[in-house]
């Protein structure tokens, strides 16, 4: 057997060799995990009080209390009146001032200096300091100084040796989430009251995975993220700690994943896909006869994965992501109808009556000819027509079923539910998915297929929904018509966008006028919306039909201003972005958006994707400065999740529209799309670790196995086999 030589040891995080010297110096290190585990100690109840609030109950829990940035230690002699720093400094001499007047703070001042120089400090209501603080004392202080060499302390704490440098320059200081009762300063004075403790820090991943990624062991970047050395160190240290994150993450993920497939069975829905035949004839007399159009590529491969998915006997857990109009629907009905041909029973859940109402439609208009009789069953379904379809469910008599999440309630009994269909799962938690597996025949679960309109970039999707497959539509159907989008910023364009608007309303066609986006009131909104409705009727588009709508209108009032524009009746809709759903006028196509600046790149997507739907081509002008990132990625992408991608790049995770309601941002560290290819390796890592040892149940894997238990709780490692 050949095996590599051992590369020679290398320095932190670097690929500079170290001598033998420089090893046979190197502190022995002797780990007490034990030690970490010991209780917090905080001078004074205030602070001890604060400690807690911070969750700092254990020493260990001081450790991985990690800071939010760091700070410039100035020396003396840089301070600038008026600024606020942080110094280490040493106490010369120190007093406090008497108090004589009722209402006078007592106050302590001190001489205080480093290498570079001298200046008074003051602390106030803490006569106490005096004794604490006795000359030669060292100290890390933060607060800001003042005219006459005064530096009024805001947060203070004793501080060893070898802090701050002889020569007085300037070194940096980690700086903490803290509160009320104890300062970041106070924080750091604990960190280094306890540094002896990083030793004991253990090391949760498996050497091998960390000699493959070169990643600094664990005690060693919490050691440069409390001690900042110089910035590769730092950045190091927190790509380690970001990749921990994200690899329990995904264990999580990856371990409920597979626990699902492991602990529960589905109806095996395979007919048509071994030799025994038949148990195809539904579908193929429907994709071959019923639907009106071919399916594009993309729809071809969901159908082929939900058709794998569903002929095994662990239940599908697929997310389908594609943009509104891109065809999922299509997709859905597949599922729900390979049910209905196996003698099952098939459910479409969505998360609002209205969508449940499209839905049905859209379910309706896929399937001329009612090829399979399907019930709608929403809040409003009246009293009578509910009690029916109930019992038609219970019997199994009633094969389709659309509604919304209400379908997953005690009340509803279904004979033989083998597929569902959940659209926008994220207001789909873990409750609800426990009803609907409670749905399934004689102990089975159903076979699920989520659905979403929302884009999510990859590595958020990975981040979020690791424990789902994915399947993408990103085709939009054939007889989609391209879209020409132009940013307009002077007067002269704007004039041209009108005269274009014209040409196009005079060739018989429909164009929308977004108002602007005003965001802290509708009233305001609808009353900008009104303004340029009235502008534009007596002044650009005065030999138009135009008529508005906005949020603020009678609901009949809005009701007959959508169908002037759907049948035609009208010319031109100004709108606010209520628009932005649910409106369908294939003859539409021009849009143009008043400050379009103010709009996110999702929502204009998304407003961009109420024209382009019929067979003429289609144009939007978004009217906002040319320099603007956002509108010139909209001129640039006609492609969702490309846009989604570049959305995720100028604003980052915690700011995407649907990261918040996924529940995605969830790090310490680790931050998106900067982390993504740290992701994409954790991922890989904790398929394998998954793979080979789900329970983690190896030597190697004990260690990550209790940083598993110390991040997500015991829940996390509860046995696959309930
Ligand atoms: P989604 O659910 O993703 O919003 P739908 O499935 O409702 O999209 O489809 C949007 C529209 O496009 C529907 O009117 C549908 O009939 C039509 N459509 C879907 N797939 C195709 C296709 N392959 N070719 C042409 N039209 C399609
Ligand atoms: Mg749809």
């Amino acid at each position: 057997m050949i095996r590599a030589a051992m590369p020679p040891p290398t320095a932190f995080a670097t690929p500079d060799e170290l001598g033998r010297a420089e090893l046979e110096s190197a502190p022995v290190r002797y780990p007490r995990p034990s030690r970490l585990a010991a209780p917090l100690r905080v001078e004074g109840a205030k602070a001890e009080q604060a400690a807690r609030a911070l969750g700092l109950e254990t020493i260990g829990d001081l450790l991985e209390h990690l800071p939010r940035d760091r700070r410039e230690a100035r020396s003396v002699a840089e301070l600038v009146a008026g600024e606020t720093a942080t110094v280490v400094v040493e106490v010369r001499s120190i007093s406090s001032r008497s108090v004589r007047r009722r209402g006078m703070r007592p106050l302590v001042e001190a001489t205080v200096g480093d290498a570079s120089g001298l200046m008074k400090a003051t602390f106030f209501n803490q006569p106490w300091l005096v004794q604490r603080y006795p000359p030669g004392t060292r100290l890390v202080l933060h607060g800001k100084y003042e005219a006459r060499n005064r530096f009024r302390v805001q947060g203070h704490a004793r501080t060893g040796e070898g802090v701050g440098t002889a020569d007085g320059a300037a070194e940096a200081v980690a700086h903490y989430p803290a509160t009320e009762g104890l300062s970041s300063t106070q924080i750091l004075a604990l960190v280094r009251a306890h540094a002896g403790a990083l030793s004991d820090v253990p090391e949760p991943l498996p050497a091998g995975l960390r000699v493959r990624e070169a990643l600094p062991d664990r005690a060693g970047a919490l050691t440069v993220s409390h001690f900042p050395a110089d910035e590769s160190d730092v950045d190091a240290g927190r790509r380690r700690l970001a990749f921990d994150e994200l690899l329990l993450a995904q264990v999580v993920l990856l371990r409920r994943r597979r626990s699902r497939h492991e602990s529960t069975r589905a109806p095996v829905l395979d007919g048509g896909t071994g030799a025994a035949g038949g148990g195809r004839e539904l579908t193929a007399r429907w994709l071959g006869g019923m639907l009106p159009f071919p399916l594009t590529g993309d729809q071809e491969r969901a159908l082929a994965a939900v058709d794998a998915d569903i002929a095994r006997a662990r239940p599908m857990q697929r997310l389908l992501m594609g943009e509104v109009g891109s065809g999922k629907t299509v997709v859905a009905l597949y599922a729900l109808l390979r049910a209905v041909e196996h003698g099952y029973q098939g459910a479409f859940m969505a998360p609002t009556e209205t969508l449940a109402e499209q839905h049905f439609a859209t379910i309706q208009a896929l399937m001329p000819g009612e090829a399979v009789p399907a019930g709608l069953l929403t809040g409003s379904t009246p009293a009578g027509r509910r009690a029916d379809l109930l019992g038609k469910l219970a019997s199994g008599e009633l094969a389709l079923i659309v509604g919304t999440h209400a379908l997953i309630e005690e009340s509803v009994r279904f004979a033989r539910l083998a597929v569902a269909v959940v659209d926008e799962q994220h207001r789909f938690g873990v409750r609800q998915r426990a009803a609907l597996d409670a749905k399934g025949p004689d102990g089975l679960v159903p076979h699920v297929l989520h659905m979403t309109a929302t884009p999510i970039p990859r590595t958020l999707a990975l981040a979020g929904y690791g424990d789902l497959d994915f399947t993408l539509l990103r085709e939009l159907p054939r007889g989609r018509q391209p879209i020409d989008t132009f940013v307009c910023s002077t007067e002269r364009e704007r004039a041209r966008a009108y005269d274009r608007i014209r040409e196009e309303l005079r060739a018989g066609r429909q164009a929308f006028v977004v108002c602007p986006l005003v965001s802290e009131s509708e009233v305001l909104q609808a009353r900008a919306a009104t303004a340029e409705f009235e502008r534009l009727r007596e002044g650009e588009l005065r030999d138009f039909r135009v008529v508005l709508l906005h949020g603020q209108m009678a609901s009949g009032a809005k009701q007959a201003a959508m169908a002037a524009f759907a049948s035609g009746a009208a010319d031109v809709l100004v709108a606010t972005s209520v628009i932005e759903v649910g409106i369908d006028v294939p003859n539409a196509t021009v849009m143009l958006v008043e400050d379009a600046d103010r709009y996110g790149i999702s929502q204009l997507h998304q407003l961009r994707g109420r024209i382009g739907r019929g067979s003429h081509a289609s144009l939007c002008l978004l009217f906002g400065p040319k320099e603007s990132a956002r509108l010139r990625a909209l001129a640039a992408h006609a492609d969702g999740f490309r846009l989604a991608e570049i959305d995720l790049e100028l604003r980052g995770e915690g700011e995407l529209v649907g990261v918040r309601q996924h529940g995605m941002a969830q790090f310490r560290v680790a931050e998106l799309p900067r982390d993504a290819e740290l992701l994409e390796r954790a991922r890989g890592h904790a398929e394998r670790i998954v793979g080979a040892d789900p329970e983690l149940e190896l030597p190697e894997h004990a260690l990550l196995a209790d940083a598993l238990v110390a991040t997500y709780g015991d829940e996390a490692l509860a046995p696959m086999r309930a």
